[in-house]
């Protein structure tokens, strides 16, 4: 982004307007500390901004400050379209294509808002008036910090944006050890404790309020935890009777993938959680180093993310699913045997 974007920006939000602020499906906690950070940053400046989810998300961030004002687009389609249709700013955040916000796609490409894309996946699409994309990033949430100290205004960042924007930097650094973490994210994250953000109570709201029978979950998918030593590779699968059986809510299956990357030796994971309801496989892909997870998910499964995590869906069964992956796998024998 620059100079004369920025002046552009800022010239565009010194008066009132209203603005929809819409983060991708399936929102986690960059999205939804993203998204209310930059609608308190915006709340600020007496603007009517509204956050739309295309659906719900995991309970273990519906503490997170402004959380009870967001609109959800799978069970608020008429307001939210009503909101969309009025909208002269729409923010997208923490996305890469309209195609991730589900059934919000047509109604964010009919609108004739000015868009600003603010993101760290890789490859966005074109359709931002301004595009603020940064795949080296750690997290959206760090980018909207920048964003606002861009604008000449981190003395407006309060306790109740520091606590959202912490949340975003900590759940997609890994708690802030994945590469993707710099010198400048400590330095972000330290000005935000500084301005009342309270670090240890945020980790604890996300991380130490499992329910028991997500923990069981999580021990089911560690029994099925299968290992391929040549390949360098551990995968999961959670067929929907295994989530059933635990009384699976949303968000239960978050982060699990990252213990078959925990193993020693093994740099690529996958999860493939079977959702009965949408009638596809949902997976979940991790590495560790060069291999490319996004290029990994773009050519086989649909998705794509980031370098070191990506998603992708898939509408075979899931033995079926698993079948393709593991045809695909050798292909990859030298790319995953690296150093
Ligand atoms: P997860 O495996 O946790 O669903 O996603 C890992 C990362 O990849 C997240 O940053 C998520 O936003 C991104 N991601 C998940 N699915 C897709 C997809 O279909 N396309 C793209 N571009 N990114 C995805
Ligand atoms: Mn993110």
């Amino acid at each position: 982004m620059n100079k004369d974007d920025i002046a552009q920006i800022r010239q565009l939000l010194s008066a009132p307007k209203n603005i929809v602020i819409v983060p991708h499906k399936n929102p986690d906690g960059d999205a939804i500390g993203s998204t209310l950070g930059l609608y308190h940053y915006l709340k600020k400046y007496g603007h009517n901004a509204q956050v739309i989810t295309p659906n719900d998300y995991p309970g273990f961030l519906k503490w997170t400050p402004g959380e009870e004002t967001i609109l959800k687009y799978d069970s608020q389609t008429k307001i939210c379209d009503n909101v969309i249709a009025d909208a002269q700013i729409i923010f997208t955040l923490d996305f890469n294509a309209f195609h991730r916000t589900g059934a919000m796609e047509p109604g964010l490409e009919a609108s004739k808002a000015i868009k600003i894309l603010i993101d760290h996946h890789q490859e966005p699409d074109d359709y931002a008036t301004y595009m603020y994309s940064d795949v080296s990033m750690s997290s959206t949430c760090e980018m909207i910090y920048h964003f606002i100290d861009m604008l000449g205004d981190t003395d407006k960042i309060d306790e109740t944006i520091a606590t959202c924007l912490y949340l975003g930097i900590m759940t997609d650094s890994g708690s802030f050890r994945f590469p993707s973490t710099t010198s400048t994210t400590h330095r972000v994250v330290a000005s935000l404790i500084d301005k009342g953000a309270n670090n240890s109570e945020i980790h604890n709201l996300v991380f130490d309020t499992n329910s028991y029978n997500r923990l069981q979950l999580l021990g089911r998918a560690l029994s099925n935890l299968k290992v391929l030593p040549d390949l360098r590779t551990a995968y999961i699968t959670l067929s929907q009777s295994e989530l059933n059986r635990f009384d699976y809510k949303k968000g239960d299956t978050e982060g699990v993938v990252n213990y078959a990357l925990a193993l020693e030796n093994i740099i690529f994971a996958a999860i493939f959680i079977e959702d009965k309801q949408e009638g596809i496989i949902k997976i979940s892909l991790r590495s560790k180093g060069g291999f490319s997870v996004n290029e990994f998910s773009r050519a086989h499964f649909n998705g794509g993310g980031h370098n070191n995590a990506a998603g992708g869906r898939s509408e075979s069964s899931l033995k079926g699913t698993v079948e393709k992956f593991l045809s695909i796998l050798p292909e990859y024998k030298s790319a995953l045997n690296y150093g």
